[in-house]
């Protein structure tokens, strides 16, 4: 099995990415939705996090507030890092738990673990390659205004709240175009894929992940 992290910021692509490499046979494992899973309604992250921030942090159901905790964790480091401490265990156990399943499903899978946040989150980067959809970000911003009817402040100020392009593109191993026509995105990410299933084909015994 073949890890690799898919990153970029708001905007950029990842998503139309990570499709592509579906259909060209990637396994796709998503960050956010790991994210989500962690803080499911009864899970014990939600209880810690109750213990931790208050009630005013859950509905009247019991399920999270996201938006309150949100506006919590929001410029307080130290509320932020606590919050880290709760989930992010959690997370790495359900991403490990899947890859174990993908491993004895297929020795051979190439996964791409799509992480939004993968410089924020200083992970250990322990991947076979980091892949960076990247488009500056005028060009996101011009996206989200138009694409998703985002205000213009709005837009950038999401931007803003992210890594920058320079440091994501810092970590990169493959950066993939994504202010190109469409297109030419998608010949980049096949070619991109033939290569990494070339490389994996010739040297079967790699396994590298890192969660
Ligand atoms: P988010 O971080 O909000 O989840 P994302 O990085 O997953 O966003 P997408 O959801 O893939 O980004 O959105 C990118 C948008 O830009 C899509 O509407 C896509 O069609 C459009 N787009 C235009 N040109 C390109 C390109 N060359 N590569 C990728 N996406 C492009």
């Amino acid at each position: 099995m073949v890890t690799i992290a898919l990153t970029g910021g708001i905007g950029s692509g990842k998503t139309t990415i990570a499709q592509r490499l579906a259909e060209l046979g990637g396994v796709i494992l998503d960050a956010d939705v790991f994210a989500r899973e962690a803080v499911a309604f009864g899970t014990p992250a939600v209880r810690r996090i109750a213990d931790r921030f208050g009630r005013d942090v859950l509905l009247p159901d019991g399920s999270l507030d996201r938006p309150a905790l949100g506006a919590l964790v929001f410029g307080d480091e130290e509320a932020r890092a606590a919050l880290n401490d709760i989930v992010h265990p959690e997370v790495r156990r359900l991403t490990g738990a899947r890859l174990d399943e993908v491993l004895a499903d297929d020795p051979n899978a190439l996964v791409v673990h799509v992480i939004p946040l993968l410089v924020e989150s200083r992970s250990n980067y322990d991947y076979e390659e980091i892949w960076v959809a990247d488009a500056p970000a005028a060009v996101r911003e011009e996206r989200l205004v138009e694409g998703r009817g985002m205000t213009q402040a709005e837009a950038r100020a999401r931007i803003a709240a992210q890594a920058s392009d320079e440091e994501r593109r810092r970590i990169a191993d493959v950066l993939i175009d994504t202010s190109a026509p469409l297109d030419e995105t998608l010949e980049q990410v096949d070619g991109e894929w033939r290569r990494l299933a070339a490389a994996a084909l010739r040297a079967p015994e790699t396994q590298t992940y890192g969660v």
